[in-house]
Parts: structure tokens; C-alpha cells; sequence
């Protein structure tokens, strides 16, 4: 075997929107073996998307195993794995049964909307007022509350299983937890718990307590007959239990954080007035605002940055962007105009701009800072003299537009501006769209050599809560070396010209769904 005696490794299971990963790291965060699956998304019906619980389970299973015998393929010890940390597309809410530990209907992605009926209903009902400044989080079709709301409603078996007392609600955390420590067998000893960063997205937790609110839960009456899992710290080596069967059988499980929360501990974004953009399937731009919640009164969401045990709770403000990748992705599945998503990048690269083309990528309603629900996505500006060239540019122009008006809020918000804007996720990759994002905000776009910030921000929380580091000055010297930095090469002029007419497009789009 390679001399891996001083080494310690630790594994992340990242379970993303589009596909698994199962990355394992050393303790400098230099990876050794990677597996990744993409699996489905399934779309019922316009504005809906699910996904299969079953299959996220079976994905991570074979993205653990498939990347643990690569590891021992090129001679390291599956006994250096010292722990297993987690991070996961956040808000897609599962329900199960506690008794069967089955799944009661498939997983209800975060960008589903078939909760907009349900969001005017709520937003009208006494005291919607309050849930704001309670939970951080607007009332929208996009945290979990309202998704429960519609299975309780709509769902015979849920409905069913709350009668008996045996219904089970988790974010997609809670749901690889449950099963990855036994999924409620007998004899195994089976977690039923969520960390603060993913219980900040459901609506149910108190951002300030960071405990279940009984008013939110009475607004959304979950309050009886639903269970709902133990919130824990995102780095905590007991809470999470013990993998109970496969590979790495007996590893322990040492941190959980949503996936945003995860890459801004990945870009090691401890301090006050650090942020980072993640472009992945959405895009999520988060701003950590230390050990005090900032409410937002531009359109952002107030959300836990990370908790570990034995430290103070960091909160962040997030600029929420519901289609970043997705759109990139539209134009390869449904448009057929690109064969692989980095064609988008090479395609745009033929045009200086995007020809008086604007996208307003709006396919599940414009998030923040926004909040547009009754949009869709529209294409504004085509003439003859439009090309497919031109769409792919506005596809990037779209996503990079939304991270300007979201920066622009968290100033107003944090009276700080940003000076650099630090990157990773799928889009990041392309260089084309991180000049054009440079560009367009007009600062130095710093992208690390390293990208899977979001597998590697687990890591080193299930790194800290096994004590490989001791430290958070440990922590920032993780990932530093090689970046990349975009420099804006437009004039001022253009800059503020082509931002105009996305706000004009913006501002024409409301209203389009009845
Ligand atoms: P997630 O974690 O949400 O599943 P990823 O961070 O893996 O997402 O990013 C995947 C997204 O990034 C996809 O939507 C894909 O279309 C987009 N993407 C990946 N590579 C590129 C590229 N080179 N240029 C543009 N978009 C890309």
C-alpha cells in the first residue's frame, strides 16, 4: 500500500440538485477519489419537479462505494476514512413513514412551484406578517413549509400515515441521515436529525432560537401528528450516528450543512463581510454576517451560515437565484442547441453582446431579489438579426444580471460592499461566463482551483468535529493555493446600459401567470 500512515482522510457525500458526488479528502483538502452520479428529475406536470427518494439514497450509496474502491485501488486503507460529513440541495422535502421507514411520495424539489395557489392563500392569513422576522425567510413556494402543507393536503397516504402518528417529515439531510444509519431498523441505531443550516429553509425554525417556533408551526399546522427531526450543530461527532452498513460500515457521520452553507465554509468565508457565489443548478450567492441574523429589507434571506458544536451560530444573508445551470441545461436538453453545458460558454464567446437579447431565465418565478411568482421564463428582444449565439449569451447574461441586483441588496442591506466576489459550482468552470459576470458587476471575479467547495466545506466540518483541525485558523489555510481572477474589461458606459435593459425586461415580466 502507498504510505498513508500520517494521513488522515475524510469522506463527503454531496447530494446536489443533478447529481450525487462522493469526494474523499485528505486533511489539507486535497482530494483522492471521486465518484459522481447524475440522476433523474422528473417533471409530472409544468411547474412541478421531483425526484425519486429511493434514488437519492441508492446514488449516494454508489457514490460512497464506487469512490472508497478507487481509494483502495490506488493503495490507501478504507480505516484512514475517519469520518463522513454530508451537505445536500436544501428545502426538497421528503415524507415517510416512521413505521416501514418507506417513503410516503417522491421528493419535492426545491424549484417546484405548485405551491403558488397556496402561497396567496397564506400570505392573506392572520399573522403572515410575523413569519418574516421569525424564520428569516419570505413566504414563497420555495422552502419546505408550504410543501408539507400541499402533501398533507393532497396526499392520501400522507394523510393517512399523520392519522396513525407514524408520518416522518426531513429535507433531503434528515432523509440520507435516516437511512444511511439504519432507516429505522430494528437494531440499528437510527438518527432522526437535521442541522441548523438545512432546518433554516423549511420555515419551521425560529432563526433567532434556532428551535422549532410553535408559531410557525401552528401557522402551517404541522404542529400535530407530523414528526419532525432533531435539530443538531452542523459539525457534531454524535449527533449524526454511525453508518450502519456497507463499505465504510462504523465510520462516523461528523457534520451535515446545506449545500450553500457548506461552500461557504468550502471557501473558508469565516469572517464578517465574506461571501461567495455558487453557480450551480441556481445560483446562491451567500454573505456571512457573523453571530448576529441581519433581516433583509431588499429581497434577501436571512439563513444559518453554519453552526459547529462548541462555537457561536454564523448567519449569512443569501441572494437566492432559482435558474443558474438549469437554464444552461435548458438550452442543451429541451432547446438542443448545445451538445454539453461548456459549448453555452464557447458559443457566447462568438458574440461581443447579446444583440438587444434579454432572457429572463424565470422558469420557477424570479427569486431574489425580486420575489416575481406569477412569471415565467421570457425571451425579449428578438429580431431577425438574432441568433443562437445571442441566446446563449443572454443565457449567461441572465444569471450574471441577477448576481449584480443581488450584490446591490446586500450593501444596502450590510452598508458593506463587496470587493472581490469568490465563485465555484458546475458554471464556474466556464471561463467565458466569469468574464462576463466580471464585467457585468464590475469587480475581480477570484475563482479557486479547486471547485468543489460544497463537498469540501462538509469535509472540513466533519474534519473539525473529529478534531483533525483545532482550530478555525486551521481551517483557512484548506484550498488556498491557485486561483483564477477575472478582471472587468467593459467600459463603465456599457456596463450601466446593458444592466438597464435587464432591469427594463425585469420590470415588464410580472404578471404573465394568472
Ligand atoms: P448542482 O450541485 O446544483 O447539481 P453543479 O454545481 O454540479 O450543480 O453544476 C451543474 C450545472 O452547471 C448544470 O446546470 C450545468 O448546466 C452547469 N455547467 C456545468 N459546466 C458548465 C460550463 N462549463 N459552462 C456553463 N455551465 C456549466
Amino acid at each position: 500500500t502507498v504510505d498513508s500512515m500520517s494521513k488522515v482522510f475524510i469522506g463527503s457525500l454531496d447530494s446536489g440538485t443533478t447529481s450525487s458526488r462522493f469526494i474523499i479528502f485528505d486533511d489539507g483538502g486535497r482530494p483522492y477519489a471521486v465518484h459522481q452520479i447524475e440522476f433523474e428529475q422528473q417533471y409530472p406536470h409544468a411547474g412541478w419537479h421531483e425526484q425519486s427518494p429511493y434514488e437519492i439514497i441508492k446514488c449516494a450509496n454508489d457514490c460512497i462505494d464506487g469512490a472508497v474502491k478507487k481509494f483502495v485501488a490506488a493503495g490507501y486503507n478504507v480505516s484512514d476514512i475517519k469520518a463522513v460529513g454530508i451537505t445536500n440541495q436544501r428545502e426538497t422535502t421528503v415524507v415517510w413513514d416512521s413505521e416501514t421507514g418507506q417513503p410516503l411520495y417522491n421528493a419535492i424539489a426545491w424549484p417546484d412551484t405548485r405551491t403558488s395557489r397556496l402561497v396567496h392563500h397564506f400570505k392573506n392569513k392572520h399573522g403572515a406578517e410575523e413569519l418574516f422576522r421569525r424564520c428569516g425567510l419570505p413566504l414563497s413556494t420555495y422552502p419546505s413549509a408550504l410543501k408539507l402543507v400541499w402533501l398533507l393536503q393532497n396526499v392520501h397516504s400522507v394523510q393517512e400515515a399523520r392519522k396513525r402518528g407514524t408520518l416522518m417529515f426531513g429535507t433531503v439531510d434528515t432523509w440520507l441521515v435516516y437511512n444511511l444509519t439504519g432507516g429505522g431498523k430494528p437494531g440499528t441505531d437510527t438518527k432522526f436529525v437535521t442541522d441548523t443550516t438545512n432546518a433554516s429553509r423549511t420555515m419551521f425554525l425560529n432563526i433567532n432560537s434556532l428551535k422549532y417556533d410553535n408559531f410557525l408551526l401552528n401557522f402551517f399546522d404541522v404542529s400535530r401528528g407530523v414528526k419532525l427531526p432533531d435539530i443538531v450543530y452542523s459539525a457534531d461527532n454524535e449527533a449524526y450516528g454511525k453508518i450502519a452498513s456497507g463499505i465504510l460500515a462504523g465510520v462516523s457521520i461528523a457534520s451535515c450543512l446545506g449545500d450553500q452553507s457548506a461552500a461557504l465554509v468550502g471557501q473558508r468565508a469565516f469572517s464578517v463581510g465574506m461571501g461567495k457565489n455558487t453557480y450551480g443548478t441556481g445560483l446562491f450567492l451567500l454573505y456571512n454576517t457573523g453571530e448576529e441574523p441581519v433581516f433583509s429589507k431588499n429581497g434577501l434571506l436571512t439563513t444559518v451560515g453554519y453552526h459547529f458544536k462548541g462555537e457561536k451560530p454564523i448567519y449569512a444573508l443569501e441572494g437566492s437565484i432559482a435558474v443558474g445551470g438549469a437554464a444552461v441545461k435548458f438550452l442543451r436538453d429541451n432547446l438542443q442547441m448545445i451538445s454539453s453545458s461548456d459549448e453555452v460558454g464557447q458559443l457566447a464567446a462568438k458574440v461581443p453582446d447579446a444583440g438587444g437579447v434579454v432572457f429572463v431565465t424565470a422558469f420557477s418565478g424570479l427569486f431574489a431579489p425580486y420575489w416575481i411568482d406569477d412569471t415565467q421564463g421570457t425571451i425579449y428582444g428578438i429580431t431577425n438579426y438574432t441568433t443562437k449565439e445571442h441566446i446563449a449569451r443572454a443565457t449567461i447574461e441572465a444569471t450574471c444580471y441577477q448576481t449584480r441586483a443581488v450584490l446591490e441588496a446586500m450593501a444596502k442591506d450590510s452598508g458593506y460592499e463587496l470587493k472581490t466576489l469568490k465563485v465555484d459550482g458546475g458554471m464556474s468552470n466556464s471561463d467565458v461566463c466569469m468574464q462576463i459576470q466580471a464585467d457585468i458587476i464590475g469587480l475581480d471575479v477570484v475563482r479557486p482551483q479547486y471547485r468543489e467547495t460544497t463537498a469540501l466545506g462538509a469535509a472540513i466540518a466533519a474534519g473539525f468535529a473529529v478534531g483533525v483541525y483545532a482550530s478555525f485558523e486551521e481551517l483557512k489555510k484548506v484550498n488556498t493555493e491557485g486561483e483564477t481572477t477575472f478582471t472587468p474589461s467593459i467600459t463603465e458606459k456599457k456596463r450601466e446600459k446593458w444592466y438597464k435593459l435587464w432591469q427594463r425586461a425585469v420590470s415588464r415580466c410580472g404578471g404573465w401567470l394568472q
